[in-house]
């Protein structure tokens, strides 16, 4: 039976890192039944929104996707695609691995973080106007405990299906006491349920220094939605940059499966930039779906070939303009050699 799950290539380098990932989620033998759908600044003019509602409806029937990077106009213009599918669906869990591989050079070896961010609220619920043109300007941070509450406890039970023993709560609740006071307070209530798993927290901005010197006293960090954003970029960078960084958003019942990365428009159609966060992806996407043995040989074969460090893109390479970098699509290839 091939799954039917909903395809969003989206834009800048979306469509060919999404090509080279279904290529090597094909080669696993698992059998795919691909709902194609276009979003963002590309569909604007077809559909006269870069977010058509038929690509929610798509989502919702087949309740898995994957999905490329979709670019956010800076400043002004539309709101981000890729942070309206969250909300709309309520994705509200937002869940970004980084984990160091064999062949990446990196300050700290062994770093094992999983970053979980809440996806639905906080600074993202995108409630900001102008007071003054010009000259002032406001945003309003919502945490409810509802929300909270729900991905405190995903963190944990992510913790305990993972075998992982610690969940730290970042946060700013001595400044922020009304919104990350409550987050905290939540947070704690939520942990007294897990005694079988350590539970801390610590300040965003010590957190970043701790990350920086010593990843290795961290586990599973749970965080409001822009903390979660910044410091799973920060984790990306411990284990090799963007390009090795794959994520995931869950729902009650839907999942859509994404790179941390964005579209990296500068380097669009350039057959460049690294496949591997796609792709690992698409390998949390197989694992979702139940195929762990294809997920696992997916990832086998993404850390063999970064391993070998013969056929990686540019980013994975000693220098930047080392000559024997090879393409996304080539990257691809070895991967599906690899398998
Ligand atoms: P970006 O992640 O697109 O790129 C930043 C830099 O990271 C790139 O210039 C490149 O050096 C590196 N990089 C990113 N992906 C890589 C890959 N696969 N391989 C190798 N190197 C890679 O971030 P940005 O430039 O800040 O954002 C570009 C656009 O993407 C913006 O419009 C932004 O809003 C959007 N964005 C979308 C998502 C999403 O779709 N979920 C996430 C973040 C940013």
């Amino acid at each position: 039976m091939a799954y039917r799950v909903t395809l969003i290539p989206g834009d800048g380098t979306g469509p060919e890192l999404v090509a080279a990932t279904r290529r090597v989620l094909e080669a696993t033998g698992v059998a795919f039944d691909w709902d194609i759908r276009e979003a963002g600044a590309d569909v604007m003019d077809k559909y006269g929104t870069p977010l058509p509602d038929e690509v929610l409806d798509s989502i919702r029937t087949n309740k898995v996707a994957l999905k490329g990077p979709i670019t956010t106009p800076i400043g002004t213009g539309f709101r981000s695609v890729n942070v309206a599918i969250r909300k709309t669906l309520d994705l509200y869990a937002n869940l970004r691995p980084a984990r160091t591989m064999q062949g990446i050079p990196v300050c700290h070896e062994d770093v094992d973080l999983v970053a979980v961010r809440e996806n639905t609220e906080g600074l993202y619920a995108g409630i900001e106007h102008d007071v003054i043109p010009n000259e002032a300007a406001e945003s309003i941070r919502i945490i409810t405990r509802r929300a909270t509450e729900r991905i405190v406890r995903f963190a944990f039970e992510y913790a305990k299906a993972n075998d992982r023993h610690l969940v730290t709560a970042v946060h700013k609740a001595n400044i922020l006491k009304a919104t990350d006071g409550l987050f905290l307070r939540v947070a704690y209530e939520v942990a007294e349920q897990y005694p079988d798993i350590e539970f801390n927290d610590r300040i965003v901005d010590n957190m970043c220094m701790q990350l920086v010197q010593r990843p290795h006293e961290y586990d599973v960090l749970v965080m409001p939605n822009l903390f979660g954003d910044i410091v799973s970029d920060l984790a990306s960078g411990l284990v090799g940059g963007l390009g090795v960084a794959p994520g995931a958003n869950y729902g009650a019942d839907l999942a859509v499966f994404e790179p941390v990365h964005g579209s990296a428009p500068k380097y669009t159609g350039q057959n460049k930039v690294n496949p591997t966060a796609t792709i690992l992806s698409g390998a949390l996407m197989l694992d979702h779906l139940g195929e762990r043995d294809a997920a696992k040989r997916v990832q086998s074969a993404v850390a063999a070939v970064i391993a070998e460090g013969k056929h990686v893109t540019y980013d994975l390479k000693p220098s930047r303009n080392d000559p024997s970098a090879v393409g996304t699509q080539e990257m691809a290839d070895a991967i599906i050699a690899a398998l």
